[in-house]
């Protein structure tokens, strides 16, 4: 492609609203561009980088024996209404206005529906389904450029099993299938266990990427290998002491205290000598939990502990369900369940909320108090606490997510009746899972991981073009046709490469442009080198520049690429 005849609009300038590398370097390469908030286009340049991606997600999955579908964007919202996922997604669903329709956020529903009544027999399974096709949720905060879009493309892919068995294999292969193209794209990444939240399943893995603007946390242990979402992450930490001799319980009086800081200071005790209340409702019953002093509760493992629709009490709900409002809640007296975080286990000499404005209650004994309290791990981990099996620390840093594994087992079979007859001829729902990558994520995460103070830094797998073909003064006749030359012999072996032919524009002003592109090698063609048959091939990675003799320029791009690619 010659630069003079294509859409590639650069930038010098730093966007306003972008802030970080790949959304400032996908707009200066002029890869995107937004057309609303949340909202994007692709043009030419950024539209080749999402079909290179689409195209290794394609083989890896067409490897494993998935096939391929595409399925329509515009679902009737009844389908999703029987799955009860019209509530689940609340606000992030799109409802089309003057007809009863959605646009589909993922496809689960619809999977399950072409499934129904056509994989009927254990010997039609498994399958393994996917598409490559765009999704719209309506995100609250669309921010980071293509990483959270309202907009955008998923590979979405479902198994559909006849038993656990079957589930299990194949979530490992796409587990396989996953390392294999986010290898191919050159991405440092962690598989992380994950929480299967609502969607109510049995095991799910994350493959995420770490950075400073992901809206994750993951826990990771260099020493062990150890790395989990801070969702369902584990670590071994002290348990609140119990002391040798359990006081009476006492009422103190606590003007204006209402925080566990508030009340360390006020009593000026330790964090560990006191209990904070946090009140939710499961299934529309209220549940008090208990966390060691000012630890947060962790509402995915509570999700995932009660199960059912768990959610946290409005302020204005508080005083009736306890007596009190926030800030003065407690366990004694408390008259709905309790589950406190295994740090409080059997913990005495507690303070905690009294159920009354302005009081405290000392001296609490959770074991003598609280006999029926159940307990489970409620917490979130922190950097610095050692793993579950006390042979390495963690730390806790931000990432996003690129991709997701899960066994979905047959919440949806069920709702939408998908069943298949079994060996013995008796009816079973399918069991099915589902994986999705967002194609936009990983663009944006490879350059998230791969640029320089001058621009992005392409690997050839994913590259728009494999190389910048400069020509410096195409006015001179000699550069012109040496260039044409090149551009031809290259192109001619299947390399495909971006030609700057402009005549009007300055040498350095081609050399920033190429730079901020970052096609993995650029070969520059000028009078001077010329004058001895040469031109100069620099390698955008790192930076280093090469005398090349005429005769051999195809075969060193050739072997540069393939070093590159290694
Ligand atoms: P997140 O927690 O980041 O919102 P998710 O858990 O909602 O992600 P899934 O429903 O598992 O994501 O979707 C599968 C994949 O689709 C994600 O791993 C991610 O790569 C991609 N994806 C999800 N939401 C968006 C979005 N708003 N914009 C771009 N890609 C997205
Ligand atoms: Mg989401």
């Amino acid at each position: 492609m010659r630069v003079s005849k294509s859409f590639i609009p650069t930038l010098k300038e730093v966007p306003a609203d972008a802030v970080i590398p790949s959304h400032i370097l996908m707009i200066r390469a002029g890869l995107i561009r937004q057309l609303s908030a949340g909202i994007y286009s692709m043009l030419p340049l950024g539209y080749k980088v999402v079909r290179k991606i689409s195209e290794i997600i394609r083989e890896e999955m067409n490897a494993i024996g998935g096939q391929e579908f595409h399925l329509p964007a515009l679902n009737p919202k009844e389908i999703w209404e029987a799955t009860n996922r019209v509530e689940a997604f609340g606000d992030t669903l799109f409802h089309v206005k003057n007809r009863e329709y959605v646009l589909a956020p993922t496809h689960e529903e619809i999977i399950a529906f072409h499934a129904k009544g056509n994989v009927t027999s254990y010997k039609d399974l498994p399958q393994i389904w996917y598409q490559i096709q765009t999704k719209f949720r309506n995100e609250a905060r669309p921010r980071s450029g293509v990483i959270r879009g309202r907009q955008f493309l998923m590979k979405d892919a479902y198994t559909l099993d006849a038993t656990l068995e079957g589930l299990d294999e194949g979530y490992a292969k796409h587990d396989m299938a996953y390392r294999k193209i986010f290898d191919r794209c050159k991405l440092n990444y962690f598989v992380v266990g994950a929480s299967s939240g609502a969607m109510g399943g049995s095991k799910s893995e994350e493959f995420m990427v770490k950075s400073e603007a992901g809206e994750d946390n993951i826990a990771y242990c260099r020493e062990t290998g150890y790395a989990a979402n801070v969702e369902v992450a584990q670590s071994l930490v002290d348990a609140a002491k119990r002391h040798a001799d359990s006081k009476k319980i006492f009422e103190i009086s606590t003007p204006n205290v209402k925080s566990i800081d508030q009340l360390c200071e006020f009593l000026n005790i330790d964090e560990t000598e006191t209990a904070k209340s946090r009140v939710y409702f499961h299934d529309e019953k209220p549940v008090l939990v208990l966390m060691l002093g000012n630890e947060e509760v962790n509402e995915a493992k509570l999700q995932g502990i009660l199960g059912g629709q768990v959610r946290p009490a409005h302020e204005e709900e508080l005083k009736e369900i306890s007596g009190a409002d926030a800030g003065s809640i407690g366990p004694i007296g408390f008259k709905h369940k309790i589950i406190a975080d295994l740090r409080l286990k059997d913990a005495n000499n507690l303070y905690s909320g009294a159920n009354k404005n302005d009081f405290h209650i000392g001296g609490i004994d959770l074991k003598r108090d609280v006999p029926e309290l159940e307990y489970a791990d409620l917490r979130f981990v922190k950097s610095g606490e050692k793993t579950i099996d006390g042979k390495g620390t963690l730390e806790v840093f931000k990432a996003i997510e690129l991709g997701h594994i899960f066994k979905l087992g047959t919440k949806y079979s069920e709702a939408l009746g998908v069943n298949f007859l079994d060996e013995n001829g008796k009816e079973n729902p399918i069991i099915m899972g589902s994986y999705g990558i967002g194609v936009e994520r990983v663009f944006a995460c490879y350059i998230e991981q791969n640029n320089d103070e001058k621009g992005i830094i392409w690997n050839p797998n994913l590259a728009p073009f494999h190389v910048q073909l400069i020509g410096l003064n195409m006015k001179k006749e000699a550069v012109v046709e040496t260039c044409e030359k090149i551009y031809k012999d290259l192109t001619g072996q299947g390399i495909e490469v971006l030609f700057d032919d402009r005549i009007d524009s300055s040498a350095g002003f081609k050399f920033n442009d190429a730079d901020l592109l970052g096609m993995p090698i650029q070969v520059v063609v000028g009078e001077r080198n010329l004058k001895e048959n040469a031109v100069e091939i620099k390698v955008r990675r790192t930076d280093v520049r090469e005398m090349i003799s005429l005769d051999i320029l195809t075969e060193k791009v050739k072997e540069l690429l393939s070093r590159l690619n290694e």
